[in-house]
């Protein structure tokens, strides 16, 4: 079966189609779609922007299967920023290494001492027929000191999950896919097509 899944993010793609992918689904990101442009997330919650990523992709591609997540660093001392403002928290086009650089400089500076954080994800899917399904999915943690490894995206380099040292992109996807609030969330989902028997 195909999944269409509303993201140009590489990164997150991977891990969808490493999930999806041995259990018989086909993932297809949008980036397939050349006439296709992202939606403005202006939600303001996670699951608000998952929402207007999966109806926007939905439109061009009725009759599918059409999921998107909407996810991010919550970071306690921070009061819970940058949230859903993840993906531009060093402005509206930042790459993600001026975003880990500013994380790492507001945690210096305004929380040192507590560097609790989460990682959250809202999962919207739509089947073909428009119903709607919302999964939720979390990773706590803590933000790393610096920037350490080299897999994955995002903040990876920079978060500790719980009970562990090393940091995401240290681990791997062989972790995120067991542990990540993404995996959560993407493991729920794939609970709702099986009791559906999609
Ligand atoms: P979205 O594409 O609007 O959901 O933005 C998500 C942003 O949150 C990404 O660009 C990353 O900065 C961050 N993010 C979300 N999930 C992860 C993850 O699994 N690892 C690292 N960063 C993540």
């Amino acid at each position: 079966m195909d999944i269409w899944v509303a993201t140009s993010n590489t990164g997150k793609l991977k891990e969808f189609n490493s999930l999806l992918g041995p259990l018989g689904y086909t993932v297809h990101g949008q980036k397939e779609l050349s006439y296709f442009s992202s939606p403005e997330e202006s939600g303001e919650t996670f699951i608000a922007n998952a929402r207007i990523k999966a109806n926007a992709l939905k439109k061009v591609k009725p009759g599918t299967w059409v999921i998107a997540d909407d996810s991010g660093l919550e970071v306690e001392g921070l009061n819970n920023l940058p949230g859903v403002h993840s993906a531009r928290y060093a402005g509206p086009h930042a790459r993600d290494a001026e975003n880990t650089a500013k994380l790492l400089k507001m945690v210096g500076l305004r929380t040192a001492n507590n560097r609790s954080a989460q990682f959250r994800c809202a999962l919207v899917a739509y089947s073909p027929e428009g119903h709607e399904i919302v999964c939720e999915g979390l990773l706590k943690g803590e933000i790393a000191r610096g920037m350490k490894g080299s897999d994955g995206f995002g903040y990876d380099n920079v978060f500790i999950p719980e009970g562990e040292s090393k940091t995401l992109a240290e681990l791997g996807l062989l972790f995120k896919n067991k542990h990540s609030h993404r995996a959560v969330a993407l493991k729920q989902l794939i609970l709702h097509l099986s009791e559906l028997r999609i």
